[in-house]
This record gives C-alpha cells, sequence and structure tokens, in this order.
C-alpha cells in the first residue's frame, strides 16, 4: 500500500525526522489558509498523488509551457493561482503513465533554501534478507540515470536483524553522504529516526528523494514516497487510515474485497486463473501466440461461485478484454464445482466476448460434461497450449 508524500512527511515526523512545515489541502482555500499559517516568503504548491516525478511532470488541461506539479510561490496570491492551476487537472509524469493522474490534493509548505540535495531510500532487500539504506550524494534527479551511468555515486549499506540498527550505521550513511560537522552528526541521528519508522511501521519501501543540505544547515527530507507491506497492515490501523482508494486502480479495489489477486494490464486477453505460478504461465503462452494478457488474477484456492463470478465481472469491466482464457487445476477444488461456477458466471454476466476453458485435475471429465451442456459457446481446450492457441483464434477470427 502506498500513501501521500504528506502523509510520508507526517509519519517520519513523529519519529523525530526534521521536514519542512507544510499543510494539506483538498481546495484552493484551504491551499491559502493553510499558506498563511507558514513564515512565507517562499511557499511550495505540491500535487499528491501516488507517483513520483512531479516537478518536471506535465498537465494535460494546460499548454506546453505551463509548470509541473511542484511549484515554488512567492506569495500567497501565487499560492492560490498555483492552486486553482493544478486542483481538478491531470497530472502526466514518467510514472502516471500517459494517461496521468487527477490532482485532488494539495502539499503547501514552507519554501527551503536549498544548497545541496542528496539521496536516502530503505528496501526489503529480499537477496540480504536485510533491510538495505541506498545513498548517493546526487540526488533531486533520476536516480535511474545515477545508478545506470555512475553506479560508483551510490552507496549500499545493509543492516543485520539480529544486531539492528548500530551507531556505525549511521556514520556509514553520514561519510557516502560526504558530510561534514553537525551535518555530519545530523545525518547519523536523520538515518536512525528514518529506520525506527520503517521498522516499527512495517514499510516495504522508502524513499527521500531529494534529502536537502539548506542553507542554514539543516537536513531536511524534502519528499518521502513510501509503501507498506500489505501482509502487516493488520497490525497498523494508522496506517491503513491513510489509504487514498481515488489512486488506486478501481478493478483493483473490487478485487481485494473478494480476495482476488489482481492486476490490469494492456493486453487484450483477460485470464482467469488459479495459482500465481500458473497464471504467469498462462500470460507467457498468451504472449507465445501472439497476443497480450489484459490482466494478471489469480482467483486462488478456493474459488467458489460467488468468487468465480467477481472474476468475471472485473474482467469484463475491462473494455479492452476481446476475449477470455480461464486456466483452473482442480485440487481441493474440484472441476466439477469450478465448472458450475463458470457456467452460472457466465450467465449471469451476460458474456460477451469468446470463453476458453481448460480444466484439469480432479473430477475434470464431469467438469467439461458440465461446460458442454450449457448451451453457451464456450470452448474447451485439452491443455495449456491449446487453450492459449485456441482463445487468439476466436479472437482474432472476430477481428477478421
Ligand atoms: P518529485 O518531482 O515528485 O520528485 O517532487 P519533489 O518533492 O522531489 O520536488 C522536485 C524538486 O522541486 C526538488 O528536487 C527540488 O529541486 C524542488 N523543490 C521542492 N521543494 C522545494 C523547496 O522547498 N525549495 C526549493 N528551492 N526547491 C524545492
Ligand atoms: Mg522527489
Amino acid at each position: 500500500m502506498n500513501i501521500h508524500e504528506y502523509q510520508g512527511k507526517e509519519l517520519l515526523a513523529k519519529f523525530g525526522a526534521a521536514i519542512p512545515a507544510g499543510y494539506a489541502a483538498l481546495s484552493v482555500e484551504e491551499a491559502v489558509a493553510g499558506a498563511k499559517q507558514l513564515p512565507g516568503p517562499l511557499y511550495v504548491v505540491k500535487a499528491q498523488i501516488h507517483a513520483g516525478g512531479r516537478g518536471k511532470g506535465k498537465f494535460k488541461e494546460l499548454g506546453a509551457d505551463a509548470k509541473g506539479g511542484v511549484r515554488l510561490a512567492k506569495s500567497l496570491a501565487e499560492v492560490e493561482e498555483h492552486a486553482r492551476e493544478m486542483l481538478g487537472n491531470t497530472l502526466v509524469t514518467i510514472q502516471t503513465g500517459e494517461h496521468g493522474k487527477q490532482v485532488n490534493r494539495l502539499y503547501v509548505t514552507d519554501g527551503v533554501d536549498i544548497a545541496k540535495e542528496y539521496y536516502l531510500s530503505m528496501l526489503v532487500d529480499r537477496k540480504s534478507g536485510r533491510i538495505a539504506i541506498i545513498v548517493s550524494t546526487e540526488g533531486g534527479i533520476d536516480i535511474e540515470e545515477v545508478a545506470h551511468s555512475t553506479p560508483e555515486k551510490i552507496t549500499t549499506i545493509t543492516i543485520d536483524p539480529a544486531t539492528g540498527f548500530q551507531p556505525h550505521h549511521g556514520r556509514a550513511v553520514a561519510f557516502a553522504l560526504k558530510l561534514k560537522g553537525d551535518l555530519n552528526k545530523q545525518a547519523q541521528i536523520l538515518t536512525r529516526q528514518i529506520f525506527d519508522a520503517f521498522v516499527a511501521k512495517d514499510a516495504a519501501m522508502l524513499e527521500i528523494n531529494p534529502l536537502v543540505e539548506s542553507k542554514d544547515g539543516k537536513l531536511l527530507v524534502l519528499d518521502t514516497k513510501m509503501s507498506f507491506d500489505s501482509n502487516a497492515l493488520y497490525r497498523h490501523p494508522d496506517v491503513v487510515e491513510l489509504r487514498d482508494e481515488t489512486e488506486e486502480d478501481p478493478a483493483e479495489i473490487e478485487a481485494s474485497k473478494y480476495d482476488l489477486a489482481y492486476i490490469k494490464l494492456d493486453g487484450d486477453i483477460g485470464c482467469m486463473v488459479n495459482g500465481a505460478g500458473l497464471a504467469m504461465a498462462t500470460m507467457d503462452i498468451i504472449k507465445l501466440n501472439g497476443m497480450f494478457p489484459a490482466n494478471f488474477l489469480d482467483v486462488g484456492g478456493g474459488a467458489n461461485k460467488e468468487k468465480v463470478t467477481a472474476a468475471f465481472k472485473i474482467i469484463l469491466s475491462d473494455p479492452a478484454v476481446k476475449g477470455i482464457l480461464v486456466n483452473i487445476f482442480g485440487g481441493i477444488m474440484k472441476c466439477d464445482i469450478i465448472a458450475e461456477g463458470i457456467v452460472a458466471a457466465a450467465k449471469e454476466v451476460n458474456l460477451s466476448v469468446p470463453l476458453v476453458v481448460r480444466l484439469e485435475g480432479t473430477n475434470v471429465d464431469l467438469g467439461k460434461q458440465i461446460l458442454e451442456g450449457s448451451g453457451l459457446p464456450i470452448v474447451s481446450a485439452s491443455d495449456l497450449g491449446d487453450a492459449a492457441k485456441k482463445i487468439v483464434a476466436e479472437v482474432k477470427k472476430l477481428q477478421a
């Protein structure tokens, strides 16, 4: 689960991290009211969307010369002007895809006089089995580009969970950032605070880009991107409250209600599969046959009629879907039960696209009989390769 920049900063501030003062706003009035509480004379108006690259982003509705989603303002009037221009409009950044994201919230912050920008992030590194801290003196700009062309400018420090955070970890971060004197001390303290927040809240990823040194010698968190391990959310009701469903794909929210693992993709073939491995293989084999999957969908082990129906509805809610491939292995859940679920669901949703079903496992013959006897135009397939060939052929037939 992802959260907004302002929520991440407020969370880190609770652990003592230094952040510029700021106020979140849902309207132009709130943005100005927030700015009035800041000292001025420099303010920053920041679009709050779950995507980075806002500063260099472009608003769809505004001209090519218009400013991006992070704007400096030198007066309350300018704050108002920026807020009016940004709210309700669609910001396109390198991370949003071409459709962009509508800006519904702003964050108005105290403008910082920046001396230098650094990069600091933390993530759960599965390879080392540790939390890794990644730092670079080259903050603010595209870190992927730094990693690609000057990897020596990126330092990774991992923390053994058995010992936890030790003072030498903080010193290693400050050293990698080439900080001296008081800034060096601030970096050590800040790293500890951020690490504590990361562990306490079961975060999966935290990126501070940039971490800045202000002209008056303070180390501040200027931007935050944070995501949490969804398997641990049950023990963090305070984090769950930060969820902003308007930032998520509506189909993915609907799927999560039925405990379906669904991810929307760009292709034409809707997939309904049980088991993540089988889902991956199904997607691969669709591609091998020349088309692309419209989604990843794992209905899980207990695929009953209700789940299958919900899955069908979600797949069909995507107008890009030209055909559906169901690939289910009946293990604990027998094939005849699944076939009944598919037939009932197909009738209920008024199936409008070709449907190919490949069933395998317990009671497979009975399952196939149910599909054949249903009177529905369901194409039965004998194996995975056959199923992919058939659905691609069916869709191409309609397109011809
Ligand atoms: P992002 O583009 O989504 O990563 O948004 P950021 O919050 O990182 O802001 C982008 C850039 O705007 C930063 O790298 C800074 O250069 C600039 N910026 C943001 N806040 C301030 C500020 O308070 N003062 C100044 N001078 N620049 C800022
Ligand atoms: Mg940033």
